[in-house]
């Protein structure tokens, strides 16, 4: 076929990408950025995106991991439109369910000559290994080795029939050049030499490996391109070659390796530890691990947002160009572009994070803030109508990274002070401060109207006409109402706690602080 043709016939392909994922354990940070990468390009070129499970390997198999994935991307707004749980033309989507499949695959390299069968045991491969140095199982040394190579046919099949476990390599011609075409990395070209003949079957358990799985499971199901992590750069090569004994390279996937994660501080791969180090997760939700019982926390849990994450992590690896930062779902789907994505690792900037989760709080309605906060009241015992939740939030939000520090910043909403700072009562409560603050009740009173605005005209004629300066009423009126010296604006106070709690404050503060 010509070149343009060929070309052509990439770009008129519909875009099918998948998220394989192994279910070994919670999902990584950088896990779910792979996934977001194929959600935005799934939809920005109005593809579909194919949730895969990839568990051949049944000793990492770990309960759960399943669902604690599909719930992760349910939170983060990620959509699949085919795979596990949501069905489609071209299932099972389970790969430990596809087992005849790749049976008939394996028996068609078998068949051409493209694979072999190999006996050999942990034991002898460990013998060899000690014998020769830098040992690979590949063209130089296949021919020593017990397999269908060097066996007879008669002595394979009585073999495999007296119930001798066996493995299919994939049999690698040495001196080929592989070329991998990569979207971000550019072509990348080895020489076959390298490569060992890869494990792609075990008949200990009836599966294939990850590398024939993933590869006919890519071709049986239509990806167009295969977008995921650095890590898997390596395979790339292999999976060129597999593409091409199968005869499918016309319609090979497009590869993307996004770069790696890397620690805050740059240097080397983000990992667990850096997390618990520095304080901040790296899995999307808590993880309660089934054997350990070992609990790690998850940025659900820990109050992110999940538009904040996804924002966040979206130009981990990939900017748009501009200077936009706060993009929505909407926004990053229509701007984003896998040629653009970064090949240096991306610094996890766990700070820039917590800026973003500032950022999406201030843009959430103060009615779903209060919403997520009211348990949290709750939980400290506090009976408080939504309607008054909504207004302190509106108030306070601005001065927060995460819901759950509203409590700390505006528990005195709810809560009278018992206590008052000893630091600020020396700076504010001067001699004349209970005089001043008695003067204040009797005004305050008088006023039938409590709002906001009434008091604020009213307690500043008076003070004007009494000839006070307006820091010293307001730090003493603050420490009794407070406690201590912070909070808003303080008739958003005293108007939000009512004019009974205001009062009583007040009397208490002044028969204490005297
Ligand atoms: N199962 C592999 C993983 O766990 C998939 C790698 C790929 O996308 O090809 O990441």
């Amino acid at each position: 076929m010509f070149i343009l043709e060929k070309i052509k016939k990439m770009s008129d392909r519909k875009v099918r990408v998948r998220f394989a994922p192994s279910p070994t354990g919670p999902l990584h940070i950088g896990g779910v950025r792979t996934a977001l990468y194929n959600y935005l390009f799934a939809r920005k070129h109005g593809g579909d995106f194919i949730f895969r499970i990839e568990d051949t390997d049944s000793n990492r198999f770990v309960e759960g991991a399943e669902e604690y994935i599909l719930e992760s991307f349910r939170w983060l707004g990620v959509e699949f439109d085919e795979g596990v749980t949501f069905g489609g033309e071209h299932g099972p989507y389970r790969q430990s369910e596809r087992r005849e499949i790749y049976k008939k695959y394996v028996k068609l390299l078998l068949d051409s000559g493209k694979a072999y069968i190999a006996f050999d045991t942990p034991a002898e491969l460990d013998e060899k290994r000690a014998a020769i140095e830098n040992f690979q199982y590949d063209a130089s040394t296949r021919m020593q080795m017990r397999n269908s190579l060097t066996l007879t046919p008669e002595e394979v099949d009585e073999l495999i029939k007296s119930g001798h476990q066996y493995v299919v390599r994939f049999k690698i011609e040495p001196g080929q050049k592989v070329v991998v075409n990569d979207l971000i990395r550019g072509v990348v070209t080895i020489d076959s030499s390298i490569l060992d003949d890869k494990v792609l079957y075990k008949s200990a358990d009836e599966l294939p490996t990850y590398h024939l799985a993933n590869i006919v499971d890519d071709h049986l199901m239509e990806v167009s391109h295969v977008i995921r992590g650095e890590e898997w750069l390596p395979s790339a090569p292999l999976h060129v070659l597999l593409y091409r004994a199968f005869g499918w390279e016309d319609t090979m996937p497009q590869f993307a390796h996004l770069s790696l994660l890397l620690k805050p501080e740059g240097n080397g791969k983000l990992s667990k530890r850096d997390g618990d180090r520095l304080g901040f997760p790296v899995f999307p939700l808590e993880w309660h691990d089934p054997k350990s019982g070992a609990v790690s926390s998850g940025f659900r849990e820990s109050g992110y947002l999940p538009e904040a994450v996804i924002n966040f992590l979206a130009l981990l690896g990939w900017n748009p160009g501009d200077d936009v930062e706060l993009m929505s779902m909407d926004d990053l789907i229509a701007k984003f572009d896998l040629v653009k994505c970064s090949k240096a690792g991306a610094r996890f900037d766990y700070k820039k994070m917590i800026w973003f989760n500032h950022e999406y709080i201030l843009r959430t309605p103060d009615s779903e803030i209060a919403q997520m906060f009211m348990p949290i009241v709750e939980a400290h015992g506090v009976e408080v109508e939504m309607s008054l939740l909504e207004k302190i939030v509106s108030l306070m939000k601005g001065r927060v990274n995460f819901v759950h520090e509203l409590w700390d910043a505006c528990s005195f909403y709810f809560i009278a002070p018992t206590e008052y700072d000893e630091k600020t009562r020396k700076k504010r409560w001067k001699e004349d401060s209970a005089q001043k603050m008695s003067e204040l009740v009797t005004l305050l009173e008088s006023l039938d109207d409590f709002s906001i605005e009434n008091q604020d005209a009213c307690v500043h004629k008076w003070i004007e006409e009494k000839g006070y300066s307006m820091g010293e009423i307001m730090n003493a009126f603050r420490l009794a109402l407070v406690g201590e010296g912070k909070g808003p604006q303080m008739f958003d106070i005293s108007g939000l706690i009512g004019k009974e709690e205001t009062l009583a404050r007040l009397h208490r503060a002044i028969s204490v602080l005297g």
